[in-house]
């Protein structure tokens, strides 16, 4: 009996090129890192969040909560005020990916969060796999938590005694400078020592 090996080749190739196809589909890019100043830019952040289907602000807090730190979105960037090792926004990266991307059973990427009553799941596109995740006690910890060189929007609740107001935002105490009580300021988080933030209007 003689082989075809045309066929056999083609039939491999095809198998091949649908096993990279399906590759391509996930790859999550790299992240290209670059510093400007003092800050750490991802270029291609929203395309790495495209890429695993996630809210970009989601990844953001997951990061700026990990780091301690501030962050923005500009354009397609991730802007990280201060400069971080490319090691450890891949380590952070991957620990989000863990948590919030990769299945638990098969490690595929090919995943989507859904809601279920309250609870989040991971649900596997690949295997059909679903467990539950603790994403919403990530964030909603994170609303509440203040960084430097991020604005936030407060009211003034008091004046303190040499004159600055007091603004509270879940644990912590916000001195403001130049504000009047009952005034509803945007400011600019310049330093955090245990509960007390020492800020200024943002302008
Ligand atoms: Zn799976």
């Amino acid at each position: 009996m003689e082989f075809d090996y045309n066929k056999l080749l083609n039939e491999a190739s095809d198998v091949l090129s649908q096993k990279n196809k399906t590759e391509e589909r996930l790859k999550v890019p790299d992240p290209e890192i670059i510093y400007e100043g003092k800050s750490t830019i991802i270029r291609n952040f929203l395309d790495i969040a495209d890429m695993l289907n996630r809210n970009p602000e989601d990844i953001m807090k997951y990061l700026t909560k990990k780091f301690g730190i501030g962050a923005n979105i500009v354009s397609r960037r991730l802007i990280i005020n201060r400069k971080i090792k490319e090691d450890d926004l891949g380590e952070k990266m991957n620990e989000y990916m863990a948590a919030y991307v990769l299945c638990y059973e098969c490690n595929s990427p090919d995943t989507t969060i859904e809601k279920v009553g309250r609870t989040y799941l991971l649900v596997c596109k690949a295997c059909g796999a679903q467990h539950p995740i603790k994403i919403t006690r990530e964030i909603k910890e994170n609303e509440d938590e203040l960084l430097e060189g991020k604005t936030y929007s407060v009211a003034v609740s008091e004046i303190g005694r040499s004159g600055e107001g007091h603004a509270f935002y879940g644990e912590y105490t916000i001195y403001i400078p130049n504000v009047k009580k009952g005034e509803h300021v945007r400011v600019l988080i310049k330093k955090i020592k245990k509960n007390i933030a020492i800020a200024e209007v943002s302008k």
